[in-house]
């Protein structure tokens, strides 16, 4: 969007990197253009800058921001499969989900309903950038229609614990409470890479007693993620499923940038290779989540996720019609 001529293609993609250098302009999800109208978009990268769930170390409300400024670097065309999902499809920065009433973590979680709402009433397919994991229980509940979704769960903690601190909507929680509003079908779900010593096994027992495949690290390592994406693929199936994300999956040595790092984690190469496996599933969304930028100084956290989000993108964009 550096000249007139840019402004005028109909498709606005991002612009043209081998003409307009990928370091200037204000920074937007894969620079691509910013959108309100939601019936001139098929995909929307949107940030949730929301970290008032956290248990342990804030700063992921500042996740969107900085992986904005580290998807600056994301190309389009992906390097395995070919894919440019700019080209099969209107894909646009939705912006932030505004909030009004920032101190109330339950009123928080209906604004992003609402917000995701509008987007599905659309059509408009959800890339969500965190903010930290409790905001994937509204966007579910946005997404949710009759039959419960499967999930594809990537992270180092099951997230399926009840109650901290008399909140039982924690980012420890989400998908306890997205199995008990029927928002996902836990024999539908898997999880994968969780790992970490635990005060109590709580989150893990409910995850298993409720028939969701449990991958800890250790089977991963075990198996390889080529075999582990085999195994997701068996559990989701052909039926819509929603995939979340979170960065602690990594490894602290690639995402040291988040709030509860847990080492012995999938490294970077580890997670692009399972997120390709995941080809032809029938995604209704996904979300990046848990990117902390004030722990991550050298910003690799932000560039590993940006990359993630670039990974989903194309997957998202196989099903764009
Ligand atoms: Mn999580
Ligand atoms: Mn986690």
């Amino acid at each position: 969007m550096h000249d007139d001529k840019e402004r005028e293609r109909p498709d606005r993609r991002p612009p043209d990197a081998m003409s307009a250098p990928r370091y200037m302009d204000i920074a937007t999800f894969m620079r691509a253009p910013t959108v309100r109208d939601w019936s001139e978009c098929d995909i929307a990268i949107v940030g949730v800058p929301y970290d008032g769930a956290v248990t342990n170390r804030p700063g992921a409300r500042h996740g969107p921001r900085e992986v904005r400024n580290a998807s600056s670097m994301m190309r389009a065309i992906h390097p395995t499969t070919r894919t440019n999902p700019f080209e099969r499809c209107r894909v646009r920065d939705g912006g932030d989900v505004p909030f009004r009433r920032l101190y109330e973590l339950e009123a928080v979680h209906a604004e992003i309903t609402e917000f995701f709402a509008d987007l599905v009433r659309a059509e408009v397919v959800p890339l969500a950038v965190g903010g930290d994991h409790s905001i994937t229980l509204p966007i579910l509940r946005a997404l949710a229609s009759e039959a419960p979704m499967g999930l594809v769960h990537i992270d180092a903690h099951t997230d399926t614990w009840d109650e901290f601190m008399g909140s039982r909507y924690s980012h420890g929680a989400p998908f306890r409470r997205a199995v008990e509003e029927g928002l996902i079908d836990p024999r539908r779900t898997v999880q994968v890479g969780i790992r970490g010593a635990q005060n109590s096994t709580e989150g893990w027992d409910y995850s298993e007693a409720t028939g969701m495949r449990v991958i800890f690290m250790d089977e991963v390592t075990r198996v390889g993620v080529e075999s582990v994406g085999a195994e997701v693929r068996r559990v989701v199936g052909s039926e819509p499923v929603y995939l979340s994300f979170d960065i602690d999956s990594l490894d602290p040595a690639f995402a040291p940038g988040t709030g509860t790092p847990e080492v012995g984690g999938l490294t970077s190469r580890e997670a692009l290779t399972l997120l390709r496996a995941f080809e032809g599933l029938h995604f209704l969304g996904a979300d990046v989540v848990e990117v902390a930028p004030p722990f991550d100084p050298g910003g690799s956290t932000a560039l590993v996720a940006a990359t993630v989000a670039y990974e989903i993108l194309c997957l998202l964009a196989q099903a764009c019609p």
